[in-house]
């Protein structure tokens, strides 16, 4: 069985306290790995390793952390099929998706702020006649990174890359849930030349190895990606000790459908929108808000595609959606599914345990589920579930499309299909979110700013954005009248 250990100063090494935990496929419910369960001593040990490695690091050229993040991407692109395997053993989701866009997103976020780091640069402020100001973005020192399991090399990459085209040392936590890929990073940064103790990844559980990175005084910034309550108490805990904070929280994503939409395509892409890695994305859309003319025929056709969707063993080529990521997790959605019943909602399709045979026969699996009859403000609207469940809702104008999408504690993504370019622009200027897309979802272009407003978070990931959260910016002021 695959022993996942600590990568602590270019070096892979058990936990201080030689404790494993299981890392169950949740595929099949096989124990396929034992990880560390680090603690603050591991933590400690990563701090003195970064501490030692920050001078030189944070004084290299900007072209030599270039060619070492491009070669990380390379990295990652040659050992695509062995990242994958491990991404979808410990994830239970479908091979192709992690092979066309998981760990070919992670390659892209290496070789994009590789490349942002030979292009980051700094203003300058003119007094005319008499000073100038200009500003040094220097890198903060020793920072956290803290990622979920739903994407999980994809989401790790997303921050550690500009973490470390910056100039910074990095203590990386990925979750006990999805150790593999972040495990398997190590080795492909030392072979890329990364330095002994500027990237370090710990294992373990959020509780413990997650906790004593967000407390360790010498870290100064924590970029965290993952659930509202987590995020709150990661909030709670590092503003009083005036750590920068950066949390990518959860969603409650509404789609608002309008009857002049392209109808077949808006079909397909809401199929998508909705069910992709079965509903865990923190950018699936949940709430279907469909205009009254077309409701009941979108409906229809929209069921008709849902009903034909079985999850299915991950490892198959073909399989669209594989499992969810644990049995917890698919007993916490069905609850959800009751929930939705109790407040009085009809389940249109699916919503309920699968159980396929053979190799997947403990697997974690559900049929995705469609639901309406419920009104905007009871729980299973208002909570993230975080799961291939959707609920219908119809409204009849714009300004009650808008109501409908803006009731929520969330404020992630949202997405407008019509096209009546007016309508569209009018409501992504009132949406209460941090991303519109308008006929398209997840549509990425990595230069612009990710995040959400509300309970979906603080502060922006992406592009520049990235480069500037991980850079502290010292105005520095020159006086040049001597008559002042
Ligand atoms: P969690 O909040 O449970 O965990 C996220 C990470 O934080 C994990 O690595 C976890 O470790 C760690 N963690 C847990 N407790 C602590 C703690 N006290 N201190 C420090 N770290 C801690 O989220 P999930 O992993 O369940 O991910 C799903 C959530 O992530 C959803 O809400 C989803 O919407 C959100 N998300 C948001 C995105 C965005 O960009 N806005 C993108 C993707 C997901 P461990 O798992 O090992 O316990």
């Amino acid at each position: 069985m695959l022993l996942i250990e600590n990568f602590i100063n270019g070096s892979y090494c058990a936990p201080l306290d030689s404790t494993y935990l299981d890392n169950v496929n949740p595929a099949t419910g096989i124990v396929i790995s034992k990880i560390p369960r680090s603690n603050k001593k591991d933590i400690d040990l990563a701090v003195q390793s970064a501490q030692a490695a920050f001078p030189n690091w944070s004084a290299s050229s900007q072209e030599s952390r270039f060619l070492i993040l491009n070669k990380i991407a390379e990295g990652i692109e040659s050992h695509l099929n062995e990242l994958a395997l491990a991404e979808t053993n410990d994830t239970g989701k479908a091979i192709s998706h992690s092979r066309q866009i998981d760990i070919p997103r992670a390659a892209s976020n290496f070789r994009f702020f590789a490349t942002a780091a030979m292009q980051f640069a700094s203003e300058s402020h003119d007094m005319p006649k008499r000073a100038i100001n200009y500003t040094l973005r220097q890198p903060i020192g020793i920072v956290g990174c803290i990622s979920p399991w739903n994407l999980p090399l994809y989401l790790f990459t997303w921050k550690i890359a500009p973490a470390l085209a910056t100039g910074n040392c990095v203590i990386a936590k990925p979750s006990e849930l999805s150790p593999t890929t972040a495990f398997l990073l190590g080795k492909i940064c030392k072979e890329a030349g990364l330095p002994d103790g500027v990237l370090n990844i710990i294992q373990g559980y959020g509780t413990e190895a997650g906790e004593a990175i967000i407390q360790h005084p010498d870290i100064k910034a924590i970029s965290f990606t993952g659930g509202t309550k987590t995020g709150k108490h990661i909030a709670t805990q590092v503003a009083p000790k005036f750590k920068k904070l950066s949390l990518e929280l959860g969603g409650k994503n509404p789609c608002l459908v309008f009857a002049d939409c392209d109808y077949e395509q808006t079909l397909k892409q809401v199929v998508r929108l909705a069910f992709s890695n079965s509903g865990q994305i923190c950018l699936c859309g949940s709430r279907i808000l469909i205009e009254e003319r077309i409701y009941e025929q979108f409906k229809k056709d929209f069921i008709a595609k849902v009903d034909k969707m079985l999850p299915s063993d991950p490892l198959d080529p073909d399989c669209k959606m594989g499992s969810l990521i644990s049995n917890e997790h698919l007993n916490k959605v069905l609850n959800y599914i009751e929930l939705a019943k109790e407040e009085g909602g009809s389940i249109l399709s699916g919503g309920t345990q699968i159980k396929l045979s053979g190799r997947c026969e403990g697997g974690s699996f559900i049929k995705p589920c469609v639901i309406e009859g419920l009104g905007p403000d009871c729980r299973t609207n208002m909570e993230e579930i975080f799961g291939p469940v959707v609920t219908l809702q119809s409204f009849k104008t714009d300004e009650q499309a808008l109501e409908l999408a803006n009731c929520s504690q969330y404020g992630l993504a949202s997405s407008i299909w019509t096209t009546n370019l007016n309508r569209a622009h009018r409501l992504a200027e009132q949406i209460q979110t941090g991303i519109v897309w308008i006929n398209c979802w997840l549509l990425r272009d990595l230069r612009t700013p990710f995040g959400g407003m509300n309970n979906s978070g603080v502060g922006r990931e992406g592009g520049y954005e990235a480069m500037r959260f991980f850079t502290e910016p010292k105005n520095i002021c020159i006086n040049y009248n001597s008559n002042l």
